[in-house]
């Protein structure tokens, strides 16, 4: 348990689809004055260094908001990190020139990472709490829960130099087990976000024991989860399941999912057996707002194209309810 470090993939093409989807639906429901609570159930460290040892390693970035961000910052972002081996070797492929006109859902999303790169290039990676806590109003609220210890530190002290106050609580709890009591809020509006890194194949059944409860709890509640599409039966179960809570509690549903690559293991010319690492993820969301798919789809159809690995690259936009 927890050898999962959110660093070493900050700013992949799943993180790129995750905050594209949490933005868009952030500003929706922020459109209305009645305070909003986001339920973070899997926060992370809240912010990244992509010139880091981690991302450097890994490599990852260079494959998700690099790709997307222009060419020139991608590359000063990818010298910064040379010293690390990853990200030096990878090139970033930038596919868009640096006035390509991109979705307007793509564009909130960059305008934010940029917002927390004030001097160019993409040092730092906002995580999905200071996704949040950058659109939210005064009076909103954020609750996050994160469990790993070190990250659980980091995230402490990188909140606390919001100085947010009350405004912002960390939690070094199980998401899973105690997200439910923030539901519902006093305003009764709040997305909650359920994130995990699906260590355990037992997340994929708390995910779902997690939305069935908060469902009971909160009925008009938002509910976004995100998932790794990999060749495991849990992770392919998860969103079938998902919908069935759904359309059996009545309430209506979104689920996008973006693949870069082919999931096929690759043998090398040594026969040895190569993971091609994560090929593919998706966003399940409950009760979305009614804007989501129409902000989400020329989005995806762009990312489909930027962030393709091989001919393999595809999305998918389902809805219904
Ligand atoms: N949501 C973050 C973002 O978008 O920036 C990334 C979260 S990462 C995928 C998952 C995090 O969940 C890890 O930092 C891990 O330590 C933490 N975690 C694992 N099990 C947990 C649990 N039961 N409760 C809370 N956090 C947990």
């Amino acid at each position: 348990m927890f050898s999962y470090r959110h660093a070493f993939h900050a700013g992949n093409h799943a993180d790129v689809l995750k905050h594209t989807v949490l933005i868009a639906t952030l500003e929706h429901l922020l459109e209305k004055d009645t305070a909003l609570t986001v339920v973070d159930t899997h926060a992370g460290a809240g912010l990244y260094r992509l010139d880091g040892d981690y991302a450097g390693t890994s490599g990852e970035a260079s494959d998700g908001i690099l790709r997307l961000l222009a060419p020139k910052q991608a590359a000063a972002a990818v010298a910064l990190a040379a010293p690390a081996q990853g990200a030096a070797k990878k090139s970033p492929k930038p596919a868009a020139p640096p006035d390509a006109p991109m979705a307007p859902a793509i564009h909130a999303y960059l305008d934010l990472v940029r917002a927390f790169n004030p001097n160019g290039g993409a040092r730092v990676y906002p995580g999905s709490p200071f996704i949040t806590h950058h659109l939210l109003r005064d009076h909103d609220k954020l609750k996050l829960f994160e469990l790993h210890p070190t990250d659980a530190r980091t995230l402490d002290a990188n909140i606390a130099q919001l100085e947010a106050g009350r405004q912002i609580a960390v939690l070094r709890e199980d998401g899973f087990g105690s997200a439910t009591k923030f539901l519902p809020p006093p305003s009764r509006r709040a997305l909650v976000l359920c994130d995990p890194s699906y260590e355990m194949k037992t997340d994929y059944g708390r995910v779902l024991d997690l939305i069935g409860e908060s469902l009971k709890r909160f009925a008009t509640g938002t509910y976004a989860v995100w998932y790794p599409i990999i060749p495991r039966p849990e992770a392919h179960d998860l969103p079938r399941r998902l919908k069935t809570m759904a359309t059996k509690a009545g309430k209506s549903w979104l689920h996008a999912t973006l693949t870069v690559k082919s999931s096929k293991v690759l043998t090398t010319v040594t026969g040895d057996q190569k993971r091609p690492g994560l090929p593919a993820s998706g966003m399940f969301l409950i009760n979305p707002p009614y804007t989501l798919k129409g902000r989400l789809q020329p989005a995806l159809e762009q990312l489909k194209v930027l962030l393709a690995q091989d001919r393999h690259a595809a999305f998918s936009l389902d809805s219904g309810g």
